[in-house]
């Protein structure tokens, strides 16, 4: 895995304005280090056969749950382990599904669903 500069942010460009969702500055540094590694694995997945750049649109709600449950099960056997490297990539692939959820639910919400 590349070894990536982390760039310093500003918590309330993730959190909002509200002073009283202040978070250590770290927090927002590490969230985005996390949210550009999980970028660029997915990136880098979406090149495989069968898979496209746009898994919400593209996948039944149904298989992205089912996958999102197989990322899940490899990150828990990753974590029995105890290997780190496995640990820190099953949890972008779960992070990955999740945000293909995500983006799902939100279009069918905004659609007034
Ligand atoms: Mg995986």
């Amino acid at each position: 895995m590349e070894k990536k500069e982390l760039k310093p942010v500003e918590p309330r460009e993730f959190f909002g304005k509200n002073e009283e969702l202040a978070c250590p500055v770290e927090c927002g540094v590490m969230a985005h280090a996390f949210m550009e590694e999980c970028l660029e694995k997915f990136k880098r997945r979406a090149k495989g056969e069968g898979r496209t750049l746009t898994p919400w649109k593209d996948f039944s709600t149904a298989h992205l749950f089912e996958r999102l449950l197989e990322e899940f099960q490899e990150l828990i056997d990753a974590g029995d382990e105890k290997d780190t490297l496995s640990i820190m990539d099953e949890a972008m692939d779960v992070a990955n599904f999740a945000w293909f959820i995500y983006e799902q639910a939100k279009a069918a919400h905004e659609a007034g669903a």
